[in-house]
């Protein structure tokens, strides 16, 4: 009896996008890779592939300006320097998102002030950014999280109406659009990550987008310490740092980028059949997807009523994780604000700069400003997925949840 009790659920290895199992590169990529060792150039300034691949990035999103960076964090950084903030300058993002969208605006002396998201699509929404806007908003940047955009079409118009520049951080949302249209092209400057784990990837890298000459030629020069290559008197012309991607990197970019339509197809298949698996299930949301647009499904997220379940978001995430589905029953712990580089001020020796330059009401993340970030964090389980995962995967995910639901269900 008790031996029947305790039986082991038997475990499916699902595929990981650390490794191998979860990640489709192989002979193209060795193919360009061998051809940039090959030719002994290794730098972008010099070699071919970091071109092509701007080229060609610029070309799949339909921008005239793309530059590769060595780093998501590295492009965000390009883009908050190319809006050149004043000190104290405020910049408005989201409470749930990469810390690599965060402190580049602090790097350059910006106060990076949270708008709250809507508690089912995770996103800032345009009614929280205009309820933060105030006469020090230099920017806004929108993080479109796990792959579903936000709302650009109204926040555009807010932005628009006050001319305040909009950077789309684009990191999870490769491929995503709205009424056909991809995120990244909506506000002036659109940036994107190739980390180990995005849709697709290099390990570490990069890109910067934009139609805007101005910041495009800003964001070169940062990315190469504002020295004016190919200039008539060339100079370092301001504080700059060198971001490039290395040729290697650009290689493996190349051919990656040329399955990145395959991977978003693949993506989105394989959470639909999540979806059509899971939208019957008590407490338990499949994810909130707007009229016109469409998700690319960096992540699959369930919205979980924890008071419909025993023991809540957290007995269920502990459960799948029991059966081999590594679920975060929050994708961050907590709002990005309670960090400590944040909630601490710990930036530049003691100075506390640039929040020492910042109005009371923009660092205040008093916990009743922020209800939807609040909520979603208490009701998000993030599950992963990738271009590897198998309609067998899938079933393994979808009858799990089904039965752990079922079995926790009040
Ligand atoms: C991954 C990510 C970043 C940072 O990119 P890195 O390449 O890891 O530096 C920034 N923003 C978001 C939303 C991300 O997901």
């Amino acid at each position: 009896m008790a031996t029947d009790l305790k039986k082991p659920v038997k475990k499916m290895e699902l595929p990981s996008d650390q490794d191998s199992t979860g990640r489709d590169m192989g002979d193209d990529e060795m193919l360009l890779l061998g051809e940039a060792i090959a030719s002994g150039t290794l730098t972008s300034t010099k070699g071919k592939f970091v071109k092509q691949l701007e080229e060609q990035f610029a070309q799949y999103l339909g921008v005239d300006h793309s530059h590769a960076v060595n780093s998501g964090t590295g492009a965000l950084h390009t883009a908050v320097a190319a809006i050149d903030p004043e000190p104290g300058d405020e910049i408005i993002t989201t409470s749930i998102t990469d810390m690599g969208a965060l402190t580049p605006i602090i790097y350059q002396s910006a106060i990076p002030v949270f708008a709250d998201v809507c508690p089912s699509t995770y996103n800032v929404t345009p009614e929280s950014i205009e309820a933060v806007i105030s006469e020090k908003t230099k920017a806004i940047m929108v993080t479109h999280l796990f792959g579903n955009p936000c709302r650009m079409n109204e926040i555009m118009e807010i932005a628009r109406a006050r001319s305040i520049p909009v950077i789309e951080d684009c990191a999870q949302s490769f491929g995503a659009t709205i009424d056909g249209r991809y995120v990244g092209t909506f506000g002036d400057i659109g940036c994107f990550s190739l980390q180990q784990g995005k849709h697709i990837t290099t390990g570490e890298g990069g890109l910067v987008t934009s139609s805007d000459e101005a910041l495009a030629r800003r964001m070169y020069l940062f990315i190469n310490k504002a020295w004016g290559y190919g200039d008539a008197k060339p100079d370092h012309y301001f504080l700059a740092l060198n971001y490039r991607m290395n040729e290697l990197t650009g290689a493996v970019a190349v051919a990656q980028l040329a399955k990145l339509a395959e991977f978003v197809s693949r993506r989105t298949e394989i959470a639909a059949a999540m979806t059509a698996g899971l939208s019957d299930l008590p407490g338990i949301h499949t994810p909130a997807i707007a009229e016109g647009m469409k998700h690319t499904f960096w992540k699959y997220c369930l919205r979980v009523e924890s008071d419909k379940l025993k023991g809540g978001l957290d007995e269920l995430a502990k459960r799948l994780k029991e059966r081999g589905i590594f679920c975060g029953p929050r994708y961050i712990q907590k709002p990005a604000f309670e960090c400590e580089v944040i909630r601490d001020q710990r930036t530049f020796g003691d100075s506390r700069f640039p929040f020492n330059l910042a109005r009371p009401e923009a660092v205040d993340y008093s916990r009743d400003k922020f209800p939807g970030t609040y909520e979603a964090l208490a009701s998000v389980l993030v599950l992963p997925l990738n271009e590897k995962y198998e309609s067998q995967h899938v079933d393994y995910v979808v009858q799990n949840i089904r039965e752990v639901a079922h079995k926790l269900a009040k």
